[in-house]
């Protein structure tokens, strides 16, 4: 056999969702690999974001469900939640986690290298005091919070910090109204704090299908959430009683914390691009090809440090793809982003796949929209106005369902599925000759027959 080059065939830079995957899969074909990590292996998605997020959806519900039960006859007081408690047991499950990939890539004999990676040179990266080679190079690093400046941003807080409060706020200021901010301020509510959103604008969710996100806004402001539209922070002044002063253009809100909300950029701090030649883009982020590959021939991106799709499965499916391409049968794969289904984890959730009815307008497409809205069977015992809204974008010649929108109860679930209907590139009328699972929220997705006026 020849001898190596290099140390490794393969060094990935990031221990996240996107860099793990890539190095299991990568040494599972085969080839030597490191992977370095300066903080516990699991990155945004396992230990600051979606996982944990999760569980504090799943947690604040609880309440939401007692209170539906009381219409079905029961008497259950809500007496208190342990915050603390919850925290810690959360916690402990996210270490097992992290523990477990871990393991994962110890089995795989995928050497972990503890510290910050940064470049030397094309094949050289830095941990720490050591020096590693390799032939080839991932940067998985991620991103990170970022917020606007103003004064007093020192007694704010971000998404990363929220998940390790010791208390839960009893009154909240969320500034930004995007995936973060709209799920941060359903889940506090439902865990009974008083709840203010603050926008630059009059909408959430930019870049969903507008209706949906308008529904969900009313259905936010029926749950008692305050919304503060058009207004910017202009200061946040931190009380003598540890209390917190917001100050936007036209008023100011007395709160408990401050979360920031407005984004997140990609983590290059610190990775010494410059001494490699990586080309970056305005916002900072690795510019790359569709085979994830930078500028420089050997070293790839993947995951929400290139900022072309930021979630979970799609830094997965990079991650895979630049392991096939470099170690596998295939050297060819290169990623497409059309019909990626994605949730807000609002109460209820917000879920889409496909061209919403802007995108379908900007393409010139000529299509027809079907819809359905009503209250869910469960709610109709009560006084509760929970309701639901489906609605589905079809191209007009050719038939092709082309975009699937639900706000609802389980709608991550029932869009999950009818994603692999849209790739498959299913007509309406396979969807009409569908039946239905009956009584279903979903069944309305394949009963819908009348296209409404546009
Ligand atoms: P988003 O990009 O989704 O939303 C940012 C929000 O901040 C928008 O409301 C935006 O307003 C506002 N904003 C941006 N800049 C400013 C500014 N200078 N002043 C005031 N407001 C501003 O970012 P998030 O932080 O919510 O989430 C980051 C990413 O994390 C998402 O893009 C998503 O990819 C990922 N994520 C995915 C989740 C999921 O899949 N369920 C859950 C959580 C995060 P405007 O609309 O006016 O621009």
């Amino acid at each position: 056999m020849s001898k190596r080059k290099y140390d490794y065939d393969l060094i990935v830079i990031g221990g996240g969702s996107g860099g793990v995957r890539s190095a299991r899969w990568a040494a599972a074909l085969g080839a030597k690999v490191a992977i370095c990590e300066e903080e516990r292996f699991g990155g945004t998605c396992v230990l600051r974001g979606c996982v944990p997020k999760k569980m504090m959806v799943y947690g604040s519900h609880f309440a939401d469900d007692v209170i539906t039960s009381r219409d079905y006859g029961w008497d259950i007081e809500i007496k208190s939640h342990n915050w603390q408690e919850f925290q810690e047991k959360r916690e402990k499950e996210l270490s097992r986690l992290s523990g477990l990939y871990e393991k994962m890539l110890s089995s795989k004999d995928v050497t972990l290298l503890r510290g910050k990676g940064s470049f030397e040179d094309q094949h050289t990266v830095r941990v720490g005091d050591q020096l590693v080679t390799s032939e080839n190079i991932i940067i998985a690093v991620g991103g990170r919070p970022w917020n606007p400046d103003f004064e007093g941003t020192e007694h704010t807080i971000n998404s990363n910090q929220f998940f390790d409060l010791k208390k839960r706020p009893q009154r909240v200021v969320i500034n930004g109204g995007g995936f973060i901010g709209v799920e941060f301020a359903c889940l506090l509510k439902n865990f009974s704090s008083e709840v203010h959103i603050i926008i630059r604008k009059d909408t959430i969710l930019r870049g969903f299908d507008s209706e949906c996100a308008a529904y969900l806004q009313e259905q936010m402001k029926s749950k008692g959430i305050h919304f503060h539209t058009s207004q910017n922070i202009k200061e946040v002044k931190k009380n003598a009683d540890g209390s917190q002063l917001v100050i936007t253009e036209s008023q100011s809100i007395e709160t408990d914390a401050v979360i920031m909300a407005t984004g997140r950029e990609p983590y290059t701090e610190g990775l010494n691009l410059k001494a490699v030649g990586i080309e970056t883009m305005k916002s900072g982020a690795i510019t790359v090809n569709e085979y994830s590959q930078t500028n420089i021939e050997n070293i790839f991106a993947v995951g929400d440090v290139t900022n072309r799709m930021n979630l979970t499965p799609v830094a997965l499916q990079e991650g895979m793809q630049v392991a096939e391409n470099l170690y596998g049968a295939r050297n060819d794969w290169a990623m497409t982003y059309d019909n990626i289904p994605s949730a807000v984890f609002s109460q209820p959730p917000l879920s889409t796949v496909g061209l919403t009815e802007e995108e379908a307008n900007q393409q010139g497409l000529n299509f027809e929209i079907y819809s359905s809205e009503f209250r869910p069977l469960k709610y109709t015992l009560g006084e509760r106005q929970k309701r639901s809204l489906m609605k589905m974008i079809v191209e007009k010649d050719s038939r092709k369902v082309l975009g699937l929108h639900m706000v609802g109860d389980d709608s991550a679930e029932i869009i999950q599925g009818f994603a692999v209907a849209l790739k498959a590139g299913a007509t309406k009328e396979v969807f009409d000759q569908t039946i239905g699972v009956h009584p279903t929220s979903a069944e309305e997705f394949v009963t819908m027959r009348e296209p409404r006026l546009r």
